[in-house]
């Protein structure tokens, strides 16, 4: 069993690898009246493009440039926003633009450059009617150099270090008294996930709908105390999903998804552990889009550090691994005969949210929103009542070995 130095050890690593992670444990209390963002437009080319935002109110707000790849970045307060996504559809300057919620007190706009470029105007003007304000955004093409000074330049650091460690209070024992298992309701906020195919129900939705109910039957074991990363529609960078399990006291996460393929005929649940490599095409686009999450959240990802070169560290990533297959593999076993798998349905691939060293991780993907069988299933309320048993069932099973042997 992984010993608490090791724990503290690989703590204090991740820590460092979670960087900008820990920001988000005490959200301040929610401003009572959101701003409200009623209309957009967004014009422009290769070289100009402007947005213009209408707001009820005068918006503060913060710009940041990000890069790799390269953003400007809007902090704004909570806002509602009124008009609908495809109002900024990525035009000259910009890929991809997303806006949306970040916590109860802030939401924020992503600008993703397709070139280099700066805001040359940032300003809220009131309306010549004296009926609220606009944003105006005017953002300009420059060289390559001068984004990179403009990130340079910034004061911006991240808002919190990595938590304390308290190694006494997170030792990890899968068969202790009190098991913990964090459950991670994929995406969230700003980040809406894919997008159902007939119902257009958010995927953000229907995570956290099924993280509700698996939560609430999983409470109800003897011995196991089941924890959220997330129970309203907030934003989670991939890292902080790990800090926030972690300081919960987590010894397993199950990170929940139902994302959307190309080949809308594929159906069924899959899951997923951590490996460099991809064990499949599918399976690498898929990590790939859910990494994704924090470029569209506006999240700066650390610097790539020096491969850790920590024998303990290596150990423990060595015995975790082990558990996320065995977790993996139980969860297979429940649902086989029980719900509709695909062909081989314990895959993996670089998911950031199976990155923690020291606790066991899979990702589990439902089933598929891109599929319309896959989709009724992921709105049917019946359904997800007995998948949360399957999965309750796969920790029981999981666990077994490890409480008969004592740790
Ligand atoms: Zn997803």
């Amino acid at each position: 069993m992984i010993g608490r130095i090791v724990v503290a050890a690989v703590w204090l690593v991740f820590g460092v690898l979670a960087g900008q992670g820990a920001a988000l444990a005490s959200s301040p209390d929610a401003p009572s009246d959101k701003l409200l963002a009623y209309a957009a437009r967004i014009a422009g080319d290769d070289a100009r493009t402007r947005i213009v935002i209408d707001f009820d109110q005068k918006p503060d707000f913060e710009v940041r440039y990000i890069a790799s790849p390269d953003r400007i970045v809007v902090d704004l307060p909570a806002t509602a926003f009124g008009f609908a996504a495809d109002t900024l559809a990525p035009t000259g300057l910009f890929s991809d633009i997303r806006f949306g919620s970040m916590d109860d007190a802030s939401a924020r706009l992503v600008l993703t450059a397709a070139r280099p470029a700066r805001l040359v105007t940032a300003e809220a003007v009131e309306n010549e009617d004296g009926k609220g304000f606009r944003l105006v955004l005017d953002a300009e093409l420059v060289p390559q150099q001068d984004f990179a000074a403009l990130v340079a330049a910034q004061a911006w650091t991240p808002a919190a270090a990595p938590p304390p460690i308290d190694p006494a209070a997170a030792p990890v024992d899968p068969a202790a008294s009190e098991f913990v298992i964090a459950i991670d309701a994929g995406h969230g906020g700003i980040d809406a996930g894919a997008t159902g195919a007939t119902s257009k129900t958010a995927e953000k939705d229907i995570t956290l709908a099924f993280a509700k109910v698996l939560h609430d039957k999983l409470a109800k074991q003897p011995g196991i105390r089941a924890v959220l990363t997330r129970d309203t529609d907030r934003f989670l960078s991939l890292s902080e999903r790990v800090v926030v399990a972690r300081q919960k006291g987590a010894q397993l996460l199950i990170s929940l998804h139902a994302d959307t393929l190309r080949q809308g005929d594929i159906r069924g649940a899959t899951v997923y552990t951590i490996s460099d490599k991809a064990s499949d095409h599918m399976a690498a686009q898929l990590a790939e889009r859910e990494n994704f999450s924090d470029t569209l959240g506006g999240v700066e990802l650390p610097a790539e550090t020096a491969e850790v070169n920590d024998i303990l560290l290596d150990l423990t990533r060595r015995e975790t691994q082990a558990f996320s297959i065995s977790l993996a593999q139980a969860v297979v076993g429940s649902f086989e005969g029980q719900i509709s798998l695909i062909n081989n349905p314990h895959r993996h691939a670089g998911f950031r949210v199976l990155q923690a060293p020291d606790m066991p991780s899979i990702l589990l993907e439902l089933g598929f929103l891109s599929n319309k069988d896959d989709e009724a299933l992921l709105l049917d309320p019946a359904w997800r009542e007995k998948v949360a048993d399957l999965l309750v069932e796969a920790v029981r099973r999981y666990r077994a070995p490890l409480v008969a042997n004592g740790g």
